[in-house]
């Protein structure tokens, strides 16, 4: 079990401890890992960036390809002449 020590008494508390069992002080919640949070939402904010630019350059893709289906032009069967 992770422990961490508490702030005013500096006895070893259980890490997710909301009251120190020593000093019986309201802990803070634990704020410890800011800083592998803030990682956390690099990481998170890089993937999000990776999935929309992929996203967009389906898009792209996908818009190209329409107006390509747009502008080509319909497909018919070669006209027959009649007979006389
Ligand atoms: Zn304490």
């Amino acid at each position: 079990m992770r422990t961490r020590t508490c702030p005013f008494c500096k006895e070893e508390i259980h890490g997710q401890a909301m009251v120190c069992r020593y000093c019986t002080r309201d802990l803070p919640p634990v704020a410890q890992r800011q800083k592998k949070n803030s990682h956390t939402w690099l990481a998170a904010i890089t993937a999000a960036g990776i999935i929309v630019s992929g996203a967009a350059f389906l898009a792209a893709e996908f818009l190209r390809e329409r107006k390509n289906w747009l502008t080509e032009p319909p497909r018919r069967p070669t006209p027959q002449n009649p007979p006389d």
